[in-house]
Protein backbone atom coordinates (compact mmCIF):
# COMPACT_ATOMS: atom_id res chain seq x y z
CA UNK A 1 0.00 0.00 0.00
CA UNK A 2 2.27 2.89 -1.27
CA UNK A 3 0.30 5.21 -3.20
CA UNK A 4 -0.32 8.04 -0.87
CA UNK A 5 -3.51 9.09 -2.59
CA UNK A 6 -5.22 4.86 -2.15
CA UNK A 7 -3.87 5.40 2.07
CA UNK A 8 -5.84 8.36 1.79
CA UNK A 9 -9.36 6.99 0.16
CA UNK A 10 -9.13 3.94 2.13
CA UNK A 11 -8.29 5.74 5.67
CA UNK A 12 -11.52 8.32 5.10
CA UNK A 13 -13.29 4.70 4.23
CA UNK A 14 -12.65 3.57 7.21
CA UNK A 15 -13.08 6.64 9.22
CA UNK A 16 -16.53 6.32 7.55
CA UNK A 17 -17.62 3.49 8.57
CA UNK A 18 -15.64 3.45 12.54
CA UNK A 19 -15.54 7.60 13.06
CA UNK A 20 -12.72 9.10 12.77
CA UNK A 21 -12.02 8.62 16.33
CA UNK A 22 -11.45 4.82 16.08
CA UNK A 23 -9.11 4.72 13.03
CA UNK A 24 -5.54 5.14 12.62
CA UNK A 25 -2.32 4.82 11.11
CA UNK A 26 -0.38 6.90 13.03
CA UNK A 27 3.00 4.88 13.21
CA UNK A 28 3.64 5.20 17.43
CA UNK A 29 -0.40 3.64 17.27
CA UNK A 30 0.66 0.95 14.15
CA UNK A 31 3.53 -0.36 16.43
CA UNK A 32 1.41 -1.29 19.63
CA UNK A 33 -0.34 -4.51 16.88
CA UNK A 34 3.23 -5.79 14.93
CA UNK A 35 4.51 -8.09 16.86
CA UNK A 36 2.88 -10.21 20.18
CA UNK A 37 4.24 -9.03 23.31
CA UNK A 38 6.09 -10.88 24.78
CA UNK A 39 7.68 -13.83 22.02
CA UNK A 40 11.04 -14.41 20.28
CA UNK A 41 8.64 -13.80 17.08
CA UNK A 42 9.71 -11.27 14.57
CA UNK A 43 7.22 -8.24 14.65
CA UNK A 44 4.96 -7.43 11.28
CA UNK A 45 3.83 -4.30 10.07
CA UNK A 46 -0.05 -3.13 9.40
CA UNK A 47 -1.08 0.30 7.57
CA UNK A 48 -4.66 0.69 9.55
CA UNK A 49 -5.95 -0.27 12.80
CA UNK A 50 -9.64 0.57 13.34
CA UNK A 51 -11.79 -0.06 16.69
CA UNK A 52 -15.40 -1.34 15.39
CA UNK A 53 -18.23 -1.33 17.95
CA UNK A 54 -20.60 -3.36 16.03
CA UNK A 55 -21.29 -6.17 14.05
CA UNK A 56 -22.52 -4.25 11.16
CA UNK A 57 -19.42 -2.14 11.18
CA UNK A 58 -16.74 -4.97 11.19
CA UNK A 59 -19.24 -6.24 8.28
CA UNK A 60 -18.40 -3.06 6.20
CA UNK A 61 -14.70 -3.15 7.45
CA UNK A 62 -14.66 -6.43 5.61
CA UNK A 63 -16.08 -6.14 2.66
CA UNK A 64 -14.12 -2.92 1.81
CA UNK A 65 -10.91 -5.12 2.52
CA UNK A 66 -12.37 -7.72 0.43
CA UNK A 67 -13.19 -5.47 -2.69
CA UNK A 68 -9.12 -3.95 -2.08
CA UNK A 69 -7.84 -7.47 -1.33
CA UNK A 70 -5.97 -6.04 1.84
CA UNK A 71 -5.72 -8.48 4.94
CA UNK A 72 -7.38 -8.15 7.66
CA UNK A 73 -5.99 -9.51 11.41
CA UNK A 74 -8.91 -10.01 14.43
CA UNK A 75 -6.92 -8.91 17.09
CA UNK A 76 -8.09 -8.47 20.90
CA UNK A 77 -4.91 -8.14 22.73
CA UNK A 78 -2.42 -9.82 20.59
CA UNK A 79 -0.72 -11.84 23.48
CA UNK A 80 -1.58 -15.65 23.05
CA UNK A 81 1.85 -16.28 22.63
CA UNK A 82 2.58 -18.15 19.27
CA UNK A 83 2.25 -14.67 17.25
CA UNK A 84 -0.68 -15.91 15.17
CA UNK A 85 -1.89 -12.70 15.13
CA UNK A 86 1.60 -10.61 13.95
CA UNK A 87 0.23 -9.02 11.06
CA UNK A 88 2.78 -10.43 8.51
CA UNK A 89 1.64 -8.84 5.34
CA UNK A 90 0.16 -5.29 6.24
CA UNK A 91 -3.19 -4.06 6.23
CA UNK A 92 -6.10 -3.80 8.53
CA UNK A 93 -5.99 -5.17 12.28
CA UNK A 94 -9.36 -5.38 13.24
CA UNK A 95 -8.78 -4.42 17.30
CA UNK A 96 -12.22 -5.67 18.40
CA UNK A 97 -11.85 -4.39 22.18
CA UNK A 98 -15.03 -2.02 21.74
CA UNK A 99 -16.89 -5.47 21.63
CA UNK A 100 -16.86 -5.99 24.84
CA UNK A 101 -20.65 -6.53 26.40
CA UNK A 102 -22.40 -9.58 27.52
CA UNK A 103 -25.35 -9.36 25.78
CA UNK A 104 -27.61 -12.44 28.03
CA UNK A 105 -27.14 -14.31 30.23
CA UNK A 106 -29.71 -17.93 30.22
CA UNK A 107 -29.86 -18.97 33.92
CA UNK A 108 -31.62 -22.08 32.46
CA UNK A 109 -29.75 -23.10 30.46
CA UNK A 110 -26.15 -21.68 31.88
CA UNK A 111 -25.08 -20.10 28.76
CA UNK A 112 -24.15 -16.19 28.14
CA UNK A 113 -24.13 -14.56 24.82
CA UNK A 114 -20.75 -12.50 24.14
CA UNK A 115 -19.60 -10.24 21.98
CA UNK A 116 -16.32 -11.09 20.03
CA UNK A 117 -13.63 -8.91 21.83
CA UNK A 118 -14.95 -9.66 25.32
CA UNK A 119 -11.97 -9.78 27.88
CA UNK A 120 -11.75 -12.12 30.62
CA UNK A 121 -11.58 -8.99 33.03
CA UNK A 122 -14.53 -7.83 31.30
CA UNK A 123 -16.58 -11.36 31.69
CA UNK A 124 -15.99 -11.95 35.04
CA UNK A 125 -16.47 -8.54 36.43
CA UNK A 126 -20.10 -8.98 35.17
CA UNK A 127 -20.33 -12.27 36.12
CA UNK A 128 -19.46 -11.87 39.77
CA UNK A 129 -21.76 -8.46 39.37
CA UNK A 130 -24.88 -10.00 38.46
CA UNK A 131 -25.04 -13.51 38.28
CA UNK A 132 -23.03 -14.92 41.10
CA UNK A 133 -24.18 -18.32 41.20
CA UNK A 134 -22.76 -18.91 37.28
CA UNK A 135 -18.88 -18.45 36.27
CA UNK A 136 -17.03 -18.85 32.83
CA UNK A 137 -13.83 -21.04 32.59
CA UNK A 138 -11.08 -18.65 32.18
CA UNK A 139 -7.53 -18.77 31.58
CA UNK A 140 -4.28 -17.95 33.83
CA UNK A 141 -3.80 -15.52 31.67
CA UNK A 142 -3.89 -11.25 32.32
CA UNK A 143 -7.18 -9.94 32.33
CA UNK A 144 -7.10 -7.34 29.45
CA UNK A 145 -6.84 -10.30 27.25
CA UNK A 146 -9.27 -11.95 25.20
CA UNK A 147 -12.20 -15.04 25.93
CA UNK A 148 -13.31 -15.58 22.03
CA UNK A 149 -9.32 -15.61 21.08
CA UNK A 150 -8.83 -18.18 23.51
CA UNK A 151 -11.66 -20.22 22.99
CA UNK A 152 -11.30 -20.54 18.98
CA UNK A 153 -7.47 -21.53 19.66
CA UNK A 154 -7.99 -24.43 22.02
CA UNK A 155 -7.46 -22.82 25.10
CA UNK A 156 -7.13 -24.47 28.79
CA UNK A 157 -9.08 -23.01 31.57
CA UNK A 158 -9.56 -23.45 35.04
CA UNK A 159 -12.46 -25.76 34.44
CA UNK A 160 -10.49 -28.08 31.94
CA UNK A 161 -11.17 -31.40 33.83
CA UNK A 162 -14.82 -31.29 33.44
CA UNK A 163 -15.27 -28.85 30.24
CA UNK A 164 -12.39 -29.37 28.10
CA UNK A 165 -10.38 -26.83 26.11
CA UNK A 166 -11.92 -23.65 25.37
CA UNK A 167 -13.07 -25.04 22.01
CA UNK A 168 -16.04 -27.08 24.39
CA UNK A 169 -16.98 -24.22 25.97
CA UNK A 170 -18.40 -22.65 22.46
CA UNK A 171 -21.97 -22.78 21.97
CA UNK A 172 -22.97 -21.06 18.65
CA UNK A 173 -20.95 -17.81 17.48
CA UNK A 174 -21.92 -15.65 14.86
CA UNK A 175 -19.23 -14.82 12.18
CA UNK A 176 -18.26 -11.88 9.67
CA UNK A 177 -16.59 -14.22 6.89
CA UNK A 178 -14.07 -12.74 4.79
CA UNK A 179 -16.30 -12.12 1.80
CA UNK A 180 -18.58 -10.00 3.91
CA UNK A 181 -21.04 -11.79 4.76
CA UNK A 182 -22.82 -12.59 8.45
CA UNK A 183 -23.17 -16.47 9.36
CA UNK A 184 -24.51 -18.04 12.45
CA UNK A 185 -23.82 -21.16 13.95
CA UNK A 186 -25.31 -23.75 16.31
CA UNK A 187 -29.04 -23.51 17.65
CA UNK A 188 -28.60 -19.65 17.17
CA UNK A 189 -29.10 -20.38 13.42
CA UNK A 190 -32.68 -21.27 13.61
CA UNK A 191 -33.86 -19.59 17.13
CA UNK A 192 -33.26 -17.13 19.73
CA UNK A 193 -31.53 -19.31 22.04
CA UNK A 194 -27.43 -20.24 22.06
CA UNK A 195 -27.27 -23.75 24.31
CA UNK A 196 -25.33 -25.93 22.23
CA UNK A 197 -24.14 -26.64 18.40
CA UNK A 198 -25.99 -29.96 18.47
CA UNK A 199 -27.88 -31.01 16.15
CA UNK A 200 -27.02 -29.23 13.01
CA UNK A 201 -23.68 -30.05 11.43
CA UNK A 202 -21.20 -28.61 13.27
CA UNK A 203 -19.47 -25.35 11.69
CA UNK A 204 -18.17 -24.10 14.54
CA UNK A 205 -15.56 -26.00 13.52
CA UNK A 206 -14.96 -23.45 10.61
CA UNK A 207 -13.86 -21.36 13.08
CA UNK A 208 -12.32 -23.33 15.42
CA UNK A 209 -8.26 -24.59 15.09
CA UNK A 210 -7.94 -21.90 12.44
CA UNK A 211 -6.28 -18.88 14.26
CA UNK A 212 -8.82 -16.06 13.26
CA UNK A 213 -8.19 -16.89 9.48
CA UNK A 214 -11.74 -18.13 8.29
CA UNK A 215 -13.74 -14.83 9.76
CA UNK A 216 -14.14 -12.69 12.41
CA UNK A 217 -16.09 -13.71 15.22
CA UNK A 218 -18.48 -10.90 16.39
CA UNK A 219 -20.82 -12.64 18.74
CA UNK A 220 -20.61 -16.16 20.87
CA UNK A 221 -22.73 -18.55 23.26
CA UNK A 222 -20.20 -19.65 25.81
CA UNK A 223 -21.01 -22.36 28.61
CA UNK A 224 -21.20 -20.82 32.18
CA UNK A 225 -20.93 -23.51 35.15
CA UNK A 226 -22.56 -23.16 38.98
CA UNK A 227 -20.20 -21.24 40.96
CA UNK A 228 -20.23 -24.35 43.61
CA UNK A 229 -17.78 -23.87 47.01
CA UNK A 230 -14.57 -25.37 46.13
CA UNK A 231 -11.30 -26.72 47.73
CA UNK A 232 -7.89 -26.74 45.98
CA UNK A 233 -4.96 -28.84 46.88
CA UNK A 234 -1.00 -28.82 45.93
CA UNK A 235 -0.50 -32.08 45.63
CA UNK A 236 3.82 -33.27 45.87
CA UNK A 237 5.65 -35.64 43.81
CA UNK A 238 8.91 -36.81 44.00
CA UNK A 239 9.08 -36.51 40.24
CA UNK A 240 7.20 -36.10 37.67
CA UNK A 241 6.30 -39.53 36.76
CA UNK A 242 5.04 -39.89 40.10
CA UNK A 243 3.11 -36.51 40.27
CA UNK A 244 1.08 -37.50 36.52
CA UNK A 245 0.29 -41.30 37.78
CA UNK A 246 -1.54 -39.74 40.94
CA UNK A 247 -3.30 -37.65 38.57
CA UNK A 248 -4.30 -40.38 36.15
CA UNK A 249 -5.75 -41.89 39.27
CA UNK A 250 -7.66 -38.85 40.15
CA UNK A 251 -8.96 -38.72 36.91
CA UNK A 252 -10.42 -41.86 36.92
CA UNK A 253 -11.64 -41.99 41.06
CA UNK A 254 -14.63 -40.30 39.64
CA UNK A 255 -14.79 -37.26 42.15
CA UNK A 256 -15.82 -34.70 39.90
CA UNK A 257 -12.53 -32.67 39.71
CA UNK A 258 -12.84 -29.22 37.75
CA UNK A 259 -9.04 -28.51 37.49
CA UNK A 260 -6.23 -30.79 37.48
CA UNK A 261 -2.77 -29.39 36.46
CA UNK A 262 1.13 -29.00 37.81
CA UNK A 263 4.39 -26.62 37.37
CA UNK A 264 7.46 -28.36 37.78
CA UNK A 265 10.18 -26.88 39.90
CA UNK A 266 11.63 -24.35 37.92
CA UNK A 267 8.37 -22.75 37.45
CA UNK A 268 8.08 -23.32 41.27
CA UNK A 269 10.91 -21.57 42.18
CA UNK A 270 9.94 -18.49 39.41
CA UNK A 271 6.28 -17.80 41.74
CA UNK A 272 8.79 -17.67 44.42
CA UNK A 273 10.74 -14.65 42.39
CA UNK A 274 13.84 -16.96 41.31
CA UNK A 275 15.54 -15.94 38.34
CA UNK A 276 16.93 -18.93 35.62
CA UNK A 277 20.55 -19.06 37.71
CA UNK A 278 22.86 -21.66 38.00
CA UNK A 279 21.74 -22.94 41.57
CA UNK A 280 18.89 -24.22 40.20
CA UNK A 281 19.06 -27.71 39.67
CA UNK A 282 18.38 -29.42 35.75
CA UNK A 283 17.35 -32.37 37.17
CA UNK A 284 15.44 -31.27 40.96
CA UNK A 285 14.74 -35.30 41.71
CA UNK A 286 18.89 -36.02 41.90
CA UNK A 287 18.81 -33.05 44.08
CA UNK A 288 16.11 -34.49 46.52
CA UNK A 289 13.76 -32.04 45.50
CA UNK A 290 10.39 -32.74 44.75
CA UNK A 291 9.46 -31.85 40.66
CA UNK A 292 6.22 -32.19 40.76
CA UNK A 293 3.66 -28.93 42.11
CA UNK A 294 0.01 -30.45 41.56
CA UNK A 295 -2.85 -27.90 42.22
CA UNK A 296 -6.09 -30.13 42.01
CA UNK A 297 -9.63 -28.22 42.26
CA UNK A 298 -12.32 -30.14 43.75
CA UNK A 299 -16.36 -28.68 44.05
CA UNK A 300 -19.45 -29.85 46.08
CA UNK A 301 -22.58 -28.67 47.19
CA UNK A 302 -21.86 -29.25 50.84
CA UNK A 303 -19.16 -29.72 53.20
CA UNK A 304 -19.80 -33.42 53.89
CA UNK A 305 -19.66 -33.77 49.81
CA UNK A 306 -16.08 -32.38 49.74
CA UNK A 307 -14.90 -34.22 53.18
CA UNK A 308 -15.56 -37.32 50.72
CA UNK A 309 -13.81 -36.51 48.25
CA UNK A 310 -10.79 -35.12 50.01
CA UNK A 311 -10.62 -38.54 51.99
CA UNK A 312 -10.27 -39.80 49.10
CA UNK A 313 -7.98 -37.91 47.04
CA UNK A 314 -5.54 -38.04 50.35
CA UNK A 315 -5.55 -41.56 50.15
CA UNK A 316 -4.65 -42.22 46.19
CA UNK A 317 -1.82 -39.77 46.93
CA UNK A 318 -0.51 -41.69 50.41
CA UNK A 319 -0.98 -45.49 48.24
CA UNK A 320 1.34 -43.42 45.58
CA UNK A 321 4.04 -42.65 48.64
CA UNK A 322 3.12 -39.04 48.38
CA UNK A 323 1.44 -36.71 49.62
CA UNK A 324 -1.33 -33.90 49.58
CA UNK A 325 -2.60 -30.66 51.62
CA UNK A 326 -5.00 -28.15 51.49
CA UNK A 327 -3.57 -24.92 49.41
CA UNK A 328 -4.22 -22.72 52.36
CA UNK A 329 -1.48 -24.72 54.12
CA UNK A 330 1.29 -25.09 51.58
CA UNK A 331 1.31 -21.11 51.52
CA UNK A 332 4.32 -21.77 54.23
CA UNK A 333 6.40 -22.49 51.15
CA UNK A 334 6.01 -18.81 49.90
CA UNK A 335 7.23 -15.36 51.32
CA UNK A 336 4.95 -12.84 52.72
CA UNK A 337 4.50 -10.91 49.34
CA UNK A 338 4.84 -14.15 47.14
CA UNK A 339 1.63 -15.37 49.38
CA UNK A 340 -0.48 -12.06 48.28
CA UNK A 341 0.56 -13.18 45.18
CA UNK A 342 -0.36 -16.95 44.70
CA UNK A 343 -3.56 -16.39 46.81
CA UNK A 344 -5.02 -15.17 43.74
CA UNK A 345 -5.21 -18.47 41.92
CA UNK A 346 -8.63 -19.11 45.07
CA UNK A 347 -9.77 -15.95 44.41
CA UNK A 348 -12.11 -15.32 41.61
CA UNK A 349 -11.36 -11.94 40.32
CA UNK A 350 -7.34 -11.94 39.83
CA UNK A 351 -5.64 -14.46 37.67
CA UNK A 352 -2.95 -16.73 38.75
CA UNK A 353 -0.69 -14.56 35.66
CA UNK A 354 0.37 -12.33 38.31
CA UNK A 355 3.05 -15.45 39.89
CA UNK A 356 3.93 -15.90 35.70
CA UNK A 357 7.75 -15.15 35.97
CA UNK A 358 9.57 -13.80 32.93
CA UNK A 359 12.81 -13.02 33.54
CA UNK A 360 14.42 -9.09 32.58
CA UNK A 361 13.37 -8.31 29.61
CA UNK A 362 9.82 -9.44 29.35
CA UNK A 363 10.34 -12.42 26.73
CA UNK A 364 8.73 -15.57 27.68
CA UNK A 365 7.68 -18.45 24.89
CA UNK A 366 6.36 -22.01 25.31
CA UNK A 367 6.72 -25.03 23.31
CA UNK A 368 3.15 -26.25 24.06
CA UNK A 369 0.81 -29.00 22.49
CA UNK A 370 -1.66 -31.10 23.09
CA UNK A 371 -0.67 -34.73 23.69
CA UNK A 372 -1.83 -38.50 24.93
CA UNK A 373 -1.98 -39.15 28.42
CA UNK A 374 0.47 -42.17 27.89
CA UNK A 375 3.36 -39.57 26.70
CA UNK A 376 3.30 -36.57 28.65
CA UNK A 377 5.63 -37.50 31.37
CA UNK A 378 7.78 -38.46 28.20
CA UNK A 379 7.47 -35.10 26.48
CA UNK A 380 8.74 -33.45 29.93
CA UNK A 381 12.22 -35.14 30.04
CA UNK A 382 12.57 -35.02 26.59
CA UNK A 383 11.81 -31.14 26.67
CA UNK A 384 14.09 -30.60 29.42
CA UNK A 385 16.91 -32.35 28.01
CA UNK A 386 16.65 -30.38 25.05
CA UNK A 387 16.40 -27.00 26.83
CA UNK A 388 19.47 -28.39 29.43
CA UNK A 389 21.54 -28.58 26.39
CA UNK A 390 20.80 -25.03 25.02
CA UNK A 391 21.61 -24.35 29.17
CA UNK A 392 18.01 -22.89 29.44
CA UNK A 393 15.83 -24.29 32.47
CA UNK A 394 12.86 -24.64 31.44
CA UNK A 395 9.73 -24.09 33.49
CA UNK A 396 6.92 -26.38 32.85
CA UNK A 397 3.18 -26.62 33.14
CA UNK A 398 0.68 -29.58 32.30
CA UNK A 399 -2.78 -29.81 32.77
CA UNK A 400 -5.15 -32.74 32.71
CA UNK A 401 -8.25 -32.23 30.28
CA UNK A 402 -11.78 -33.08 29.85
CA UNK A 403 -11.83 -35.73 32.73
CA UNK A 404 -8.41 -36.78 31.61
CA UNK A 405 -9.37 -37.48 28.25
CA UNK A 406 -6.18 -35.88 27.18
CA UNK A 407 -3.46 -33.64 28.41
CA UNK A 408 -1.61 -30.25 27.60
CA UNK A 409 1.97 -29.94 28.03
CA UNK A 410 3.88 -26.25 28.07
CA UNK A 411 7.55 -25.87 28.78
CA UNK A 412 8.04 -22.10 28.94
CA UNK A 413 11.56 -20.70 28.38
CA UNK A 414 12.00 -16.96 29.95
CA UNK A 415 14.65 -14.42 28.22
CA UNK A 416 15.80 -10.85 27.61
CA UNK A 417 13.87 -9.33 25.00
CA UNK A 418 16.48 -6.05 24.82
CA UNK A 419 19.04 -8.77 23.84
CA UNK A 420 18.94 -9.91 20.18
CA UNK A 421 21.41 -12.71 20.37
CA UNK A 422 19.36 -14.31 23.28
CA UNK A 423 16.50 -14.53 21.21
CA UNK A 424 18.14 -16.31 18.44
CA UNK A 425 19.60 -18.67 20.88
CA UNK A 426 15.71 -19.18 22.83
CA UNK A 427 14.92 -19.75 19.28
CA UNK A 428 16.87 -22.43 18.42
CA UNK A 429 16.10 -23.89 21.96
CA UNK A 430 12.55 -23.47 21.36
CA UNK A 431 12.81 -25.65 17.74
CA UNK A 432 14.46 -28.10 20.14
CA UNK A 433 12.27 -28.94 22.14
CA UNK A 434 9.70 -28.91 19.76
CA UNK A 435 11.28 -31.73 17.93
CA UNK A 436 11.93 -33.87 20.66
CA UNK A 437 8.67 -33.25 22.42
CA UNK A 438 6.91 -34.53 18.34
CA UNK A 439 9.14 -38.10 18.51
CA UNK A 440 6.65 -39.43 21.52
CA UNK A 441 4.20 -39.43 18.34
CA UNK A 442 1.28 -37.49 19.63
CA UNK A 443 2.11 -34.17 20.44
CA UNK A 444 0.33 -31.43 18.68
CA UNK A 445 1.88 -27.94 18.93
CA UNK A 446 -1.29 -25.23 19.44
CA UNK A 447 -1.33 -21.71 18.73
CA UNK A 448 1.52 -22.77 16.64
CA UNK A 449 3.93 -20.13 15.14
CA UNK A 450 4.31 -20.81 11.14
CA UNK A 451 6.92 -22.66 11.79
CA UNK A 452 5.82 -24.92 14.41
CA UNK A 453 2.02 -25.28 11.77
CA UNK A 454 4.40 -26.48 9.06
CA UNK A 455 5.76 -29.36 11.26
CA UNK A 456 2.12 -30.18 12.74
CA UNK A 457 1.56 -30.91 8.49
CA UNK A 458 4.83 -32.47 7.46
CA UNK A 459 3.27 -36.12 8.23
CA UNK A 460 -1.02 -34.72 7.96
CA UNK A 461 -2.64 -36.63 5.87
CA UNK A 462 -2.93 -35.35 2.22
CA UNK A 463 -6.29 -35.63 1.34
CA UNK A 464 -7.36 -33.92 4.76
CA UNK A 465 -5.42 -31.05 4.32
CA UNK A 466 -6.40 -30.74 0.44
CA UNK A 467 -9.83 -30.32 2.09
CA UNK A 468 -8.89 -28.01 4.56
CA UNK A 469 -6.94 -26.02 1.81
CA UNK A 470 -10.04 -25.85 -0.29
CA UNK A 471 -12.28 -25.00 2.88
CA UNK A 472 -10.55 -22.34 3.20
CA UNK A 473 -10.19 -21.40 -0.39
CA UNK A 474 -13.90 -21.41 -0.43
CA UNK A 475 -14.47 -18.98 2.74
CA UNK A 476 -12.02 -16.74 2.24
CA UNK A 477 -11.69 -16.77 -1.64
CA UNK A 478 -9.05 -13.78 -2.09
CA UNK A 479 -7.24 -15.32 0.84
CA UNK A 480 -7.28 -11.70 3.07
CA UNK A 481 -8.05 -12.79 6.75
CA UNK A 482 -5.17 -12.95 8.61
CA UNK A 483 -2.80 -14.38 5.91
CA UNK A 484 0.51 -15.69 6.33
CA UNK A 485 -0.18 -17.98 9.67
CA UNK A 486 0.54 -21.13 7.75
CA UNK A 487 -2.05 -22.61 5.91
C1 LIG B 1 0.95 -14.67 31.53
C2 LIG B 1 0.08 -15.36 30.54
C3 LIG B 1 -0.64 -16.47 30.91
C4 LIG B 1 -1.45 -17.12 29.98
N1 LIG B 1 -2.17 -18.19 30.39
C5 LIG B 1 -3.00 -18.80 29.52
C6 LIG B 1 -3.80 -19.90 29.96
O1 LIG B 1 -3.79 -20.29 31.11
N2 LIG B 1 -4.59 -20.49 29.05
C7 LIG B 1 -4.66 -20.05 27.75
O2 LIG B 1 -5.42 -20.61 26.96
N3 LIG B 1 -3.93 -19.02 27.32
C8 LIG B 1 -3.10 -18.38 28.16
N4 LIG B 1 -2.36 -17.32 27.73
C9 LIG B 1 -2.41 -16.95 26.30
C10 LIG B 1 -3.39 -15.85 25.86
O3 LIG B 1 -3.08 -14.63 26.49
C11 LIG B 1 -4.84 -16.14 26.10
O4 LIG B 1 -5.24 -17.34 25.52
C12 LIG B 1 -5.72 -14.98 25.66
O5 LIG B 1 -6.97 -15.08 26.24
C13 LIG B 1 -5.82 -14.80 24.17
O6 LIG B 1 -4.95 -13.80 23.85
P1 LIG B 1 -5.38 -12.47 23.12
O7 LIG B 1 -6.67 -11.98 23.55
O8 LIG B 1 -4.24 -11.58 23.24
O9 LIG B 1 -5.60 -13.02 21.65
P2 LIG B 1 -5.00 -12.43 20.34
O10 LIG B 1 -3.55 -12.67 20.36
O11 LIG B 1 -5.47 -11.05 20.12
O12 LIG B 1 -5.70 -13.38 19.28
C14 LIG B 1 -5.42 -14.76 19.21
C15 LIG B 1 -5.92 -15.33 17.87
O13 LIG B 1 -7.33 -15.23 17.79
C16 LIG B 1 -7.73 -14.46 16.65
N5 LIG B 1 -8.90 -13.70 17.06
C17 LIG B 1 -9.01 -12.89 18.13
N6 LIG B 1 -10.28 -12.46 18.25
C18 LIG B 1 -10.97 -13.01 17.24
C19 LIG B 1 -12.33 -12.94 16.82
N7 LIG B 1 -13.24 -12.26 17.50
N8 LIG B 1 -12.70 -13.62 15.70
C20 LIG B 1 -11.80 -14.34 15.02
N9 LIG B 1 -10.50 -14.45 15.37
C21 LIG B 1 -10.11 -13.79 16.47
C22 LIG B 1 -6.51 -13.62 16.29
O14 LIG B 1 -6.48 -13.27 14.92
C23 LIG B 1 -5.39 -14.59 16.65
O15 LIG B 1 -5.21 -15.51 15.60
C24 LIG B 1 -1.52 -16.65 28.64
C25 LIG B 1 -0.80 -15.51 28.27
C26 LIG B 1 -0.01 -14.87 29.21
C27 LIG B 1 0.74 -13.65 28.78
Amino acid sequence: MTKLVEVNKLYEELAGIVGERFVSNRPEELFLYHWDFVTAEEPGKCDFVVMPGTTEEVRQIVELANREKIPVVPWISGINIGGVCIPRMGGIVVDLRRMNKVLEVNEDDMYAVVEGGITWGDLKGYLLKNHPDLRAGITWSPPGTGVISAYICYGMLDLGMIGGTGAEFINGLEVVLPTGKVVRVGSCMSTDYWYGRQPYPDLAGLFIGWEGTTGIITKAGIKLWPNLPRRDYIVLGKTVDSGVRIFKRLAKAGLGIVDMCFLNFVWLTATQGVRDSENIPYEPEKAGLPDFYGLVTVTGATEKELDAKEETLMKICSEEGEMATRFGDALGLFSENQIGEFLTYTSTPIQLYTVWDFARGGGGEWTGGYVSSKHLVDVYYRMREAAKRHGRRPQFYGRAMFGGHYWIGRMNISFSKNDPQEIQKVRKCLMDMDEEARKVGSFIRYKPPPWAKARNFEKADPNTLELMQKIKKLIDPNGIMNPGQGL
